[in-house]
């Protein structure tokens, strides 16, 4: 498949069109943005890391029967997708308090919780992403009732498989972002990226950091955590 134009360019990827207008090309990039493009720097490696690591979850997601936008990695930082039409929501899966749900709601950062929580923010960087319910979702036609009912049983669905899956790297899943999208024919599908700028990684042992709260903190290891977890994650994979 021959690489058109780019159609856009985001915080982490760019986006190129195709010679086929069902596919897309996103490439990752080592730029790094926090605090909605307030803190602004560069994580070397990292879009090879999560271009790979991605397209590796991903297929592993696919298995276990969730659809997923993933069809061909193409090179080191370059992956073919299937072209959807982004479902303006973040959807975050938490399994342990930290970040913005500990700041907002007064919890300790690594409380436990007995059951994942769901939360929806407006995919919308002029008014910082705000978190909004399933009725406001359904209110401003972000998403239909069946739709955001099949993305929450989706996102679910990936907290149990990845949170399985990362416990054999001795890893602990503590929370992550999910974007979803639909095909032509209106199928919803997991798209976007799943990688250490999207979820909370704690090394179960130690509970050091392995994700992009490195780089939100000025904890420093930045591209060492990212290695870190990447490797684990070719040991089990
Ligand atoms: P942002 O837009 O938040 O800065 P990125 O730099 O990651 O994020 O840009 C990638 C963009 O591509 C995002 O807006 C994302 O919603 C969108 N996207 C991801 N996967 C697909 C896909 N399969 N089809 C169309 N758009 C996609
Ligand atoms: N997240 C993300 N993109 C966003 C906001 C959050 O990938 O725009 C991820 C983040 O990396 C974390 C989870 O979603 O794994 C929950 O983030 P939180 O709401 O705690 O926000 P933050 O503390 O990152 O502002």
């Amino acid at each position: 498949m021959k690489q058109g134009k780019q159609i856009y360019e985001g915080k982490a990827k760019k986006v190129y069109r195709t010679d086929d207008p069902r596919f897309l090309i996103v490439s990752y990039k080592d730029d790094a943005t926090a605090f909605n493009g307030l803190k602004k720097g560069t994580i070397v490696g990292k879009g090879v890391i999560n271009n790979k690591m991605s397209n590796l979850l991903m297929q592993r997601l696919e298995k276990a029967g969730i659809p997923t936008h993933f069809v061909l990695e193409l090179s080191d930082r370059e992956t073919l997708v299937k072209k959807v039409s982004i479902v303006p929501l973040e959807v975050i899966i938490r399994n342990i308090a930290a970040g913005s749900f500990s700041k907002r709601y007064g919890v300790e950062e690594g409380q436990k919780f007995d059951v994942p929580t769901i939360e929806f923010s407006y995919k919308n960087d002029d008014l910082g992403d705000p978190l909004l319910n399933k009725a406001h979702a359904i209110a401003m036609k972000l998403a239909t009732e069946e739709e955001i009912a099949t993305i929450e049983k989706y996102a679910f669905a990936v907290n149990e498989e990845l949170k399985k899956f990362w416990a054999e790297c001795g890893v602990t899943l503590v929370d992550f972002k999910l974007e979803f999208g639909r095909l032509a024919d209106g199928t919803i599908v997991l798209a976007d990226e799943i990688s250490p700028d999207t979820c909370r990684l704690w090394d179960m042992k130690t509970g050091e950091k392995l994700d992009k709260d490195r780089f939100r903190r000025d904890l420093g290891g930045v591209e060492d955590a990212y290695s870190e977890v990447m490797k684990r994650l070719l040991q089990h994979i």
